[in-house]
């Protein structure tokens, strides 16, 4: 994990991110995972995080934080204990992924100044909170997660009875379209103002002349409000970071050596 943090700053530095004498990089971070993938009792007792570096895609770092300790449970005699960890269960997670952040600029000089999650704020509000760097982290979204969003958004709409046939069968032809559409606009769009009006015109430039029958409708209404939340993100979408399903099986993998 050190080498991929001392990679992650030579490729900082190369590309001039340096901020406050500190080179700085983006940061996926993920914690909870043992929670979600398992259902046993004990995982309440222990909480994994994990920081992954998005130019590199490799692991930072890995924090386990354990309310319970077997040893202390079971026997009176002297170990080496696992227990490094009291408070709320669902803190745990939150808490690991502060002492990565806090560890970044005190062991290897390097800060994690935009960090995609996704969609959790109250990791992001700890980060900001209880890191010493904190105020100047940034959240980003994840593209591949918001485009999802949206695309669930409008097929949701395209089931809902509230709405004319006619309408809905003229959504549910572009869907796809819109939602390739959007993703290539973040994709591509290097400035702000610039995403933001693509995303706006999606529809006009997606559907042609069909937007004439939809214009007025109620069902339109809805979509655009899909859209604009969207648009509202526009700014944590600009990197166009995504955190990768493909290497959370790396994470997953390494974080079995560390659970006992
Ligand atoms: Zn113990």
């Amino acid at each position: 994990m050190q080498e991929s943090t001392e990679e992650e700053k030579k490729l900082a530095i190369e590309a001039g991110n340096v901020e406050d004498s500190f080179p700085y990089i983006t940061v996926a971070v993920d914690g909870g995972w043992a929670k979600r993938s398992y259902g046993h009792s004990y995982s309440s007792l222990s909480g994994v995080a994990c920081i992954i570096g998005q130019k590199t895609q490799k692991i930072l770092y890995i924090g386990v934080k354990n309310k319970f300790c077997y040893m202390c449970a079971t026997t009176k005699r002297e170990h080496t204990c696992f227990k490094n960890f009291t408070g709320s269960s669902a803190s745990m997670e939150q808490a690991a992924i502060v002492d990565g952040f806090n560890q970044s600029e005190k062991i290897y000089g390097i800060r994690y100044k935009y960090v995609v999650g996704d969609g959790d704020s109250s990791v992001y509000a700890r980060i900001q909170e209880k890191v010493s760097y904190g105020r100047s982290v940034i959240k980003l979204e994840c593209a591949n997660h918001c485009v999802r969003a949206y695309t669930a958004a409008l097929h949701c709409l395209i089931k809902n009875r509230q709405f004319q046939i006619e309408s809905r069968n003229i959504l549910k032809k572009h869907v796809g379209k819109i939602s390739s559409c959007t993703r290539k606009v973040i994709a591509k769009s290097s400035d702000l103002l610039n995403m933001k009006m693509q995303l706006k015109d999606s529809f006009a430039v997606v559907m042609g002349n069909d937007i004439k029958l939809l214009e007025h409708s109620p069902l339109f209404l809805e979509m655009e409000k899909a859209r604009d939340n969207v648009i509202r993100k526009a700014d944590r979408l600009l990197r166009n970071v995504t955190t990768n399903p493909a290497e959370r099986y790396t994470y997953v993998n390494s974080i079995q050596i560390y659970r006992w």
